[in-house]
């Protein structure tokens, strides 16, 4: 559920009319619901109410900081990939205890900001990682608690682009080799060796792949306690998917998760923690948009709207597909119409929806993609140089821009000419 509904013929955030911050804002804009990202934190909360545990926003799902402030004040931890993800969680107040660090690169430099600034686990991919963040630590006198993020080998039977689980993908260690790996961990200096992670990838939307990955890390983790080892955390990943069509099946509930992680950990009494990233915002967004043109082509109608693939770019990328909604909300057993749904830059990629059934739409009405909280904002860019796509934050019936739109000037002055030209 989310608070992205009609109200009096008019498709509302929360009780904000979306119409009221295009007028405001312009198009294409962001806009983000505050009570729905509040209310799928409490979700994941509640489905792990039975343990010890922290959820962590995966931060590269949705950046911005305001909406890392809201999730830390409701107690969050964060998931980093990055040094600029970890700057941007403490800009937003969370503290390093509640910060962990994934991915699969993370460089010396990177490494060196987080112990600095504090963090609560690494979750280490690759045993040359582990050697160098081991060094790094030792010569700066610290000791870090390190996770490794193990491969279960388990199909996820997602996108085979965010996917992640599975052996020919480039994440983790095999968990075959896990043991030997383990044992390296425990002899270097700098690591304290506190836990195990996995993440087997993203949009899932069955929760028997969540199953046979976190019973193989739970053998896992009784081998390894049975070498020695004190593992006192699981970090489960992510990846719980949502429903980006209305009409089909919806995928598992974040409660139903939880029992899936019960019942295959649950025995280890290990503090759980999970990195939702599009369960939490994904539904919690929408892309609201203007049509510029209704262009009559052969065979079909083209909707020409001024949010394009460089601000929303999942479709060009995945296939993905996002519902799209007027904002005017049509009447009872109104006509509906065919329309192409493209945006203006020059690639054919930049297709959001063929033949959506939207109604008679004429250029300057309305529309929204739903679903488009999560890997939306943060995959934008400024190709055909169409300005930063901007960001709102609504509240119940008030509302904030949390990134403005770059003027011209501002997009042209991150250029410089050298002065030989
Ligand atoms: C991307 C990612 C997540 C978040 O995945 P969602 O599908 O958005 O929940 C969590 N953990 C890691 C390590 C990731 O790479």
């Amino acid at each position: 559920m989310d608070h992205f509904l009609y109200k009096n013929g008019a498709l509302h955030a929360e009780d904000v009319p979306l119409s009221c911050i295009a007028a405001q804002v312009g198009t294409p804009v962001y806009v983000y619901s505050a009570a729905t990202l509040t209310r799928h934190f409490g979700l994941f909360r509640q489905a792990l109410d039975w343990t010890d545990h922290l959820v962590c926003f995966a931060v590269k799902s949705n950046s911005n900081l305001a909406v890392l402030k809201l999730m830390g004040d409701l107690g969050a931890g964060m998931d980093v990939v990055s040094a600029g993800e970890y700057l941007r969680a403490k800009a937003a107040g969370v503290p390093g205890d509640r910060i962990v660090f994934s991915g699969v690169g993370k460089t010396l430099a990177e490494m060196r900001l987080a112990i600095e600034g504090g963090i609560r686990q690494f979750n280490i991919e690759s045993e040359p990682e582990m050697r160098a963040l081991s060094q790094l630590a030792a010569s700066m006198g610290a000791t870090v608690p390190v996770a490794i993020r193990v491969n279960p080998d388990v199909d996820a039977k997602t996108h085979e682009k965010i996917a992640t689980g599975k052996s020919e993908n480039k994440f983790g260690i095999p968990i075959s080799r896990a043991i030997e790996v383990y044992a390296e961990a425990a002899r270097l200096p700098g690591l304290e060796v506190v836990g195990v992670d996995v993440h087997i990838g993203s949009q899932l939307t069955d929760l028997a792949p969540f199953r046979a990955a976190y019973r193989k890390v739970a053998e896992l983790t009784g081998a390894l306690r049975a070498e020695g080892h004190q593992i006192t955390r699981l970090d489960l990943g992510g990846g719980l998917g949502i429903p980006y069509r209305r009409d089909n099946n919806a995928p598992p509930l974040p409660i139903e998760y939880g029992q899936v992680i019960r019942e295959a950990v649950g025995h280890l009494d290990c503090e759980i923690e999970i990195e939702p990233g599009r369960n939490i915002v994904g539904n919690a967004g929408v892309l609201l948009a203007e049509v510029i043109y209704v262009k009559q082509g052969e065979d079909r109608d083209f909707l020409i709207v001024d949010a394009a693939m460089n601000d929303l770019l999942r479709p060009a990328m995945y296939g993905a597909h996002h519902d799209i909604v007027p904002v005017i909300e049509p009447g009872l057993g109104a006509a509906v119409h065919p329309y192409d749904v493209v945006g203006p830059v020059c690639e054919s990629g930049d297709t959001f929806q063929k033949a959506a059934q939207l109604p008679q739409m004429e250029a300057g009405g309305l529309i929204a993609f739903r679903s488009a909280g999560a890997y939306g904002a943060v995959m934008a860019s400024e190709y055909n140089s169409r300005p930063l796509v901007p960001e709102v934050l609504v509240q119940g019936d008030h509302f904030a821009v949390i990134r403005a739109r770059p003027t011209f000037d501002e997009m042209l002055a991150r250029d410089s000419i050298p002065p030989w030209l």
